[in-house]
C-alpha cells in the first residue's frame, strides 16, 4: 500500500477545472507558491467541500500527499470569497489578476517568493473593498512582472543612467529613455502623466493599492504597452486582459 502524509495549506484557488465524474483540478496559491490538487465529487450538490473550492476563495485545505508527491483534497473550508458581487469590471480585474498569477507563478517556479501570495491577496482584497479596478490591476501587473524578473527600470535611463529629462517608455530596452538617448526615428516619446503613472505602478507600497485611482484613458495606454511586453518576454496572451479592455 502506498504511503500517504496529510498536510495543511491555507491558500486562494486560482482556477477549477471540471473532470470526469463531478471530479475537478484545483488550482490554487499560497506562501509557499502555486499547488493543484484533485478534488473528488467537488460538482456534486451533495459535496461538503465544494464552496472551498469556488474561484478567489480564500480556504484552508486539508490534503492528502500521496508518495508520488501529487494531492487530493481531504477536507476544506472556505473563510471568504475575495471578489466583489456584482461589480462587473472588480470581477474582470479579479479575473486577470488570478490568469496572471497562474501564468507567471506557474507550479515549480523557482524563485517564488511570499511577497507575491501577499501582493495578490492584497489586491484582491482592494478590489472588493471598492478600490478603483483598473488601477489596482495595473498596480499588481507591475509588481507581478517585477517578481517574475521582468521589471522595468523606471527610476533612470535604461541607456545612460540619467535622472533628469525622462521622455519615453521603451519596453523593448526595458525601461525609461532620457532626451539625449531618445532616438525620434525608432521611438515615440510618452505623454509625461504616463510616465509618472508607470513609475508609481511600479514602485509603490502594498499600503498605497488603493490610495490613487488613476483615470482609465491614461492606464489604458500602458496596459497596451505592458500587455505587448508580457508577450515578448514571456509569450503569454491572456484572455482575461482581452476581456478586461473591451469593459
Ligand atoms: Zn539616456
Amino acid at each position: 500500500m502506498a504511503n500517504s502524509a496529510t498536510i495543511k495549506r491555507s491558500g486562494i484557488v486560482l482556477r477549477v477545472t471540471p473532470l470526469k465524474e463531478a471530479d475537478a483540478m484545483v488550482n490554487a496559491i499560497d506562501e509557499s507558491g502555486v499547488f493543484s490538487f484533485y478534488a473528488h465529487g467537488i460538482k456534486k450538490l451533495a459535496s461538503k467541500n465544494a464552496s472551498s473550492v469556488s474561484e478567489l476563495c480564500l480556504s484552508d485545505f486539508v490534503l492528502n500527499e500521496s508518495s508520488s508527491g501529487s494531492l487530493t483534497l481531504k477536507e476544506g473550508n472556505g473563510q471568504q470569497i475575495l471578489v466583489k458581487d456584482g461589480d462587473l469590471l472588480a470581477i474582470s480585474t479579479a479575473g486577470f489578476l488570478s490568469e496572471l498569477t497562474k501564468n507567471l507563478f506557474f507550479e515549480g517556479f523557482d524563485d517564488f517568493n511570499p511577497e507575491i501570495y501577499a501582493w495578490f491577496k492584497a489586491s484582491l482584497l482592494a478590489l472588493k473593498a471598492g478600490a478603483d479596478p483598473l488601477t489596482v490591476g495595473l498596480i499588481y501587473f507591475a509588481h507581478a512582472l517585477s517578481f517574475a524578473g521582468y521589471g522595468l527600470d523606471v527610476n533612470q535611463c535604461v541607456n545612460c543612467g540619467a535622472k533628469k529629462n525622462i521622455v519615453a517608455i521603451s519596453y523593448a530596452d526595458g525601461g525609461y529613455i532620457c532626451n539625449d538617448c531618445f532616438d525620434a526615428e525608432e521611438d515615440t516619446k510618452t505623454p509625461l502623466l504616463q510616465l509618472k503613472i508607470l513609475r508609481y505602478v511600479f514602485c509603490c507600497g502594498k499600503e498605497d493599492i488603493s490610495r490613487i485611482a488613476f483615470e482609465d484613458k491614461d492606464l489604458y495606454p500602458i496596459y497596451d504597452g505592458l500587455e505587448q511586453y508580457l508577450l515578448e518576454a514571456t509569450g503569454l496572451k491572456l484572455k482575461t486582459l482581452e476581456f478586461l479592455k473591451k469593459i
